[in-house]
């Protein structure tokens, strides 16, 4: 193998992901990100949520009317702008398109293959590399989704259909079951059922990508903090990075830049439907022990999740369509306190929770891109949504495998831009 030098731009759980397995590969590599550490974006506010069982596209059948039910109401699992400009009418038409049945089911059998690989792999590099700490909570046991209603329990059959298709290990659990696996569960919240996965879990990815970045560090990878990359440029079939009036060269680029990425590819050339989606998360501290999930959970209807993180609880979700700034709207607090206090009102004081949002790098069909762009050594790992941390083991070792020109372990079909017709450089 040809050692290259590489530069990743983007220390997100995907850009040092990437960035360990070229170095694991025998590449030079340098990782550049804007921000002063890593998982600093969307990695920090992560729910933590690893359910290779139950990854599924935000675009499915039933989800349009579901979301249309609740988009004018004071809790809301999705927020749009008083005014839609051309790009979020042309995204939102292709997300519509990707909520058909067929096309529901190829999106989720291509999300369900990386899963798969993802967590296989990050189980080895959690016995290889001896990591530590990485679950959330010792205690949290499986993943369990709430049915407020019967229309949500209709909401995913054709995901349990195509559960049932790979044999995932999960049950349909009825009112009183889903009350029994979850006692401290509040009474008076309607409640339909509920979707069981006992082999999911919960793991910090935040606290991941901080100790792969030591590691990759200790294997010669050098990290570039508070530099922010204006361009890519290419001449004379050299790849370069400009940051501020600074040009640097490179064998190879990754771009792993999260929600900018497409930024920088349509400056490139390559146009890409990633669109950033603002989501948000609600962390409070846990006053009474006895009071807290004992799962993972996630609410289908406001599409957000619960988790347990040590001595506070984290309720993430609900998404934001075409804003960019770093404020949380009242909509979207309400809506997490309502999450907080209609499953769990004694676990936590959520008027006191800290609120936090973040920029998710969104594709209208689910999976995300990864591997060659039409330009020679400039490689993507991009548009991983809301199961980017699932993800990310995976991905990385994709990219560093095509990178390093070597047979990738899993299928890249529908997983690259060949996908949406653009010509990738081989
Ligand atoms: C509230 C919330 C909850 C979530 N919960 C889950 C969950 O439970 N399970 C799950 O699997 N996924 C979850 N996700 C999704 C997951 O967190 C993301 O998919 C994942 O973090 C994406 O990683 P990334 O490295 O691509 O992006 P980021 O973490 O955003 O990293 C991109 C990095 O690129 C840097 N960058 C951008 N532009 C430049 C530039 N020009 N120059 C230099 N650096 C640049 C940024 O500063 C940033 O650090 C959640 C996301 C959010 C927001």
């Amino acid at each position: 193998m040809v050692q290259k030098q590489i530069a990743v731009i983007g220390g997100g759980v995907i850009g040092v992901s990437t960035a360990y397995f070229l170095a694991a590969a025998g590449h030079q590599v340098v990782v550049i990100e804007r921000r002063g550490n890593v998982a600093e974006e969307a990695s920090f506010g992560d729910a933590g949520v690893m359910a290779p069982g139950y990854v599924t596209p935000w675009a499915r059948p039933g989800m349009p009317k579901h979301l249309l039910a609740y988009l004018f109401k004071q809790e809301t699992p999705l927020m749009l702008p008083r005014k839609m400009d051309p790009a979020l009418w042309r995204w939102i038409r292709l997300w519509l398109s990707e909520c058909e049945l067929e096309n529901f089911r190829t999106n989720m059998h291509r999300m369900q293959r990386l899963i798969a690989y993802s967590s296989d792999t990050l189980l080895q590099m959690e016995r290889q590399l001896q990591l530590q700490d990485l679950p959330i909570d010792k205690k949290t046991q499986g993943y369990l989704q709430l049915f407020r209603t019967a229309q949500d329990v209709a909401l995913a059959e054709p995901a349990l259909a195509i559960l049932a298709e790979l044999d995932s290990a999960h049950r349909l659990l009825d009112t009183d079951a889903v009350r029994q696996l979850e006692p401290a569960l509040a009474s008076q919240t309607a409640l339909a059922g509920g979707l069981y996965l006992p082999h999911s879990t919960t793991a910090n990815c935040s606290l991941f990508t901080k100790q792969l970045k030591q590691i990759a560090m200790s294997m010669g990878v050098e990290f570039i903090f508070g530099s922010s990359v204006s361009t890519i440029t290419q001449k004379n079939n050299q790849l370069a990075l400009e940051i501020g009036e600074t040009s640097f060269s490179a064998d190879a680029i990754v771009l792993a830049a999260g929600a900018e990425s497409a930024r920088m590819l349509k400056n490139l050339g390559i146009n890409t439907p990633l669109f950033s989606v603002k989501s948000f998360a609600a962390t409070a501290t846990v006053k009474d022990m006895d009071a807290v999930p004992i799962a993972a959970l996630m609410d289908e209807t406001y599409r957000v999740s619960i988790t347990r993180m040590g001595n506070r609880i984290r309720l993430a979700g609900t998404a934001e369509l075409a804003s960019r700034s770093a404020t949380v709207p009242e909509a979207a607090r309400r809506t997490l306190r309502k999450i907080g206090i209609d499953w769990f009102p004694h676990a936590a004081n959520y008027n006191n929770a800290n609120f936090w949002c973040g920029l998710q790098a969104t594709l209208p069909d689910g999976p995300p891109l990864i591997g060659a762009t039409p330009i020679r050594n400039l490689f993507v790992n991009i548009g991983h949504g809301a199961n980017g941390w699932a993800m990310a083991a995976g991905a990385g070792k994709l990219v560093a495998d095509i990178v390093s020109e070597r047979e990738p372990e899993i299928d890249l079909d529908g997983l690259t831009l060949a996908r949406y017709g653009v010509r990738t450089f081989s």
